[in-house]
């Protein structure tokens, strides 16, 4: 044993938990650990939520996220348990970050080595190395004067603002780049367009687009090449699997196929859950479905936040799962096939609509887990940023946006790609709202494109209803499986105190 469970068994605590997505499981750990009694409840018939898998064919694909950051948010749940994290979840970190590709033929490799990135660049590119440089440097500044507090805190509890951290970032304010746009800020430091598309990408991390959002979003790159991007062993859901697995050996109960219906309140204060018709009684609720529906759904009688609720979402995917009889020997676990007009790629959708050129994104994770694909194949989970679900008529888009995708990898690749289509599954806004439950399809609940977004997502507490907490994507301090794991982290504090 690394460490005790908590210390904190100050009394028996019976906490209800609404959803087994990875903040719900996250929160699981967490309160288990503390001695309480624990139970979740879930829709589906297996935890996760986004992050989850399918088999098609012989083929497996992780699901949902496939971009592993922050696996220290993992690690932790393991250490407060007391057992040592690297013998019940392994990963490895990635000396290639990702493969880029543009339609003129330029092609770089974005090497995890800050030297070798930079010396790609400047055989690639022809940009001298002091630009990238001084890009990763803003990044990590902005990143250690927010991160703690932004991120790791509730913003909406007197205790967080009143500390050092908060007074110096309030100094930075100017410097962080609050009023200036993502791509203005990466503009500034790296001229040249095709880095700069490659840094503005990193809007789209959380939903958003790099021509609105505020620069202070340009602490994401830091994430990557900071801290590293890692792939788990056997694949993202090997998260899920683990932590879920975690919470049983603590004794969570779990209870899948399980709506939730109703948060019960009396005299402002959640007591219980509805579940199956029948009420049962908890000292706390924590919900990890989207808030919006959590509302919408479970407290229908409750004041709705509406100005929250009714925010911009962030941007949804379309996924094309494909099983390909082909290995590419040039492709990597991740790769990127960028739009030739970024800038329209990101207005078509702001419109509700998909671009005809749009940034087409490859995550092939038999590279790294061969077992993922027959032998001789590969699994290709083939992602685009597509609008949130406003009802559009998704079928032609999907069939269109199907056609412009596999014309775009066949002049890029030099192929013809549909001959190696074996087997195909589509993931789109409509089955992500239906199979997650997430408002519109949206992948990171909010966009962050307003400078606001951050002080306008919901608390993860409730301000009217005692007894009643909130974790998830949709949640401060937002999208992303590293946010949604502190979001857990945040609400063990607060209840803590
Ligand atoms: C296609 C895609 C790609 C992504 N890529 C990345 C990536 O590369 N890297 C990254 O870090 N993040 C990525 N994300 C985002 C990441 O997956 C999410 O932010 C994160 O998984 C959200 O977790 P969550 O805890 O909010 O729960 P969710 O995954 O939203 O799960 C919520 C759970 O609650 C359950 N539920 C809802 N209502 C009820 C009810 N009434 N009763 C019982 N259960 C209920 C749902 O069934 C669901 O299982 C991606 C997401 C998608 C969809």
């Amino acid at each position: 044993m690394l460490y005790s469970c908590y210390e904190t068994k100050i009394f028996h605590l019976k906490i209800g938990i609404i959803g087994a997505g990875i903040a719900g499981l996250a929160s699981a750990v967490r309160m288990a650990c503390r001695g309480y009694e624990v139970e979740v409840f879930e829709a589906n018939p297996h935890p996760g939520g986004k992050l989850s898998e399918i088999e098609v064919n012989g083929y497996r694909f992780d699901a949902g996220p496939s971009l592993f950051t922050m696996p220290q948010y993992v690690d932790e749940l393991f250490m407060l348990a007391g057992l040592e994290p690297k013998l019940h979840f392994q990963y490895e970190r990635l000396p290639i970050i990702c493969e880029y590709f543009w339609e003129d033929g330029t092609r770089l490799t974005a090497f995890a080595n800050q030297e070798a990135f930079a010396k790609e660049i400047r055989e690639k590119l022809n940009i001298v190395p002091a630009s990238l440089q001084k890009t990763l440097v803003d990044s990590q500044r902005k990143y250690e004067l927010t991160g703690r507090t932004f991120l790791e805190k509730s913003l909406h509890r007197l205790d967080t603002w009143f500390t050092k951290d908060v007074a110096k970032a309030i100094l930075q304010i100017p410097t962080l780049d609050l009023f200036t746009s993502m791509n203005k800020v990466n503009e500034r430091y790296l001229q040249d367009p095709k880095l700069v598309q490659l840094f503005n990408r990193y809007a789209t991390y959380n939903g958003s687009n790099p021509y609105k959002a505020p620069g202070l979003l340009s602490i994401i790159p830091h994430f990557e090449y900071g801290f590293g991007a890692f792939y788990p062993k056997n694949g993202m859901y090997n998260i899920t699997k683990s932590i879920y697995s975690l919470a049983k050996q603590l004794g969570v109960k779990f209870y899948f196929n399980t709506k939730v219906e109703e948060i019960i309140i009396k005299n402002k204060q959640a007591v219980g859950l509805k579940v199956n018709n029948e009420s049962r009684f908890y000292d706390r609720i924590i919900s990890n479905m989207d808030i919006f529906h959590a509302y919408k759904k479970l407290l229908t009688k409750e004041k709705q936040p509406t100005r929250i609720l009714n925010q911009q979402k962030s941007t949804s995917a379309l996924i094309f799962y494909w099983g390909i009889k082909k290995q590419f020997p040039d492709l990597n676990l991740h790769n990127i096939f960028f739009s030739n007009h970024y800038k329209s790629e990101f207005e078509y959708l702001e419109a509700g609509k998909i671009y005809h050129d749009p940034t087409v994104y490859v995550n092939i994770t038999s590279k790294y887990t061969p077992e993922d694909a027959p032998a001789g194949c590969e699994n290709w989970f083939t992602m685009i940023n597509v609008p949130y679900n406003s009802g559009q008529h998704w079928d032609s888009l999907i069939a269109e946006a199907h056609k412009n995708i596999i014309a775009k990898l066949n002049r890029i690749l030099k192929v013809e790609l549909e001959d190696f289509i074996e087997c195909e599954e589509i993931l789109d806004p409509r089955t992500i709202e239906s199979k997650t439950a997430s408002h519109l399809g949206a992948l990171y609940g909010t966009s962050s494109n307003s400078r606001m977004a951050a002080f306008m997502r919901h608390p993860n507490f409730s301000r009217r209803i005692k007894n009643l907490y909130f974790c998830g994507g949709s949640v401060h301090p937002g999208g992303g499986i590293p946010l949604a794991l502190l979001s857990a982290k945040i609400i063990d504090d607060i209840i803590l105190k």
